[in-house]
């Protein structure tokens, strides 16, 4: 206790003395955020739209002026979706989500680079969405353009570069789509500290998906 006593005493009074050390601390959840629905329910929400969606049955959308204002106040959207910018593949439609229900971060291929896993870590930190989806899709153009060694000009070529790596011996396009949508699982996890450690703790799981251009089918890919 001799020496317990003093330890505890200069920790707590280094709480109230040095608080702008623990400002800059890089702890994850340093704010308090409510967290939303858990994988279970994001996934039976994510299915159910989906469901809708493939029998062309619409889900009404709150479009009111008061759930407008309410959202104004602030959002808490329940999934963050890393899609491709495919005109055919957006997720609020696939889904049957409104306003305020998805945190979509959209380019093509659903690369994880620094902008687009700094949003999904933005999502994940601050917002208290506990899932995230990274989606893929059949026939994805800049999969099938990685899948070619020519050079699309710089820009693109950045793009491809990083979807090659990860679709390096897939046997066809199909193979490719889904080899890069676990890639880009990875990619999440190995360049993000912040949403490791969430994943660690058990605050984001990440899932990835594959929707079907005929049929309007989202499944679920094993990671
Ligand atoms: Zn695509």
């Amino acid at each position: 206790m001799r020496t317990l006593l003093p330890s505890f005493l200069s920790f707590f009074i280094g709480l109230f003395l040095v608080p702008s050390l623990h400002a800059e601390a890089p702890a994850v959840h340093a704010e308090t955020v409510p967290a939303g629905p858990g994988k279970a329910e994001v996934i039976s929400r994510l299915e159910a739209g989906n469901a809708a969606f493939v029998k062309g049955k619409a889900v009404k959308v709150d479009i009111s002026a008061k759930h407008r204002t309410e959202l104004a106040g602030g959002q808490h959207p329940w999934c963050t979706v890393l899609g491709c910018a495919d005109s055919r593949v957006p997720p609020e439609v696939l889904f049957q989500t409104g306003t305020g229900d998805l945190f979509t971060v959209r380019v093509a291929g659903n690369v994880a680079e620094p902008s687009t896993i700094g949003s999904v870590e933005y999502a994940s930190e601050h917002l208290g969405s506990q899932v995230v989806v990274v989606l893929g899709h059949e026939s994805c153009g800049a999969v099938k353009a990685a899948q070619g060694a020519g050079s699309l000009g710089p820009n693109l070529d950045t793009l491809l570069g990083l979807i090659r790596p990860g679709i390096a011996g897939a046997a066809d396009l199909d193979a490719a789509v889904r080899a890069n949508i676990n890639a880009q699982i990875a990619a999440l996890r190995a360049n993000s500290a912040i949403l490791t450690e969430l994943e660690h703790q058990g605050k984001v799981t990440l899932l990835g998906a594959r929707y079907d251009l005929d049929t309007g089918k989202v499944e679920w890919v094993q990671n």
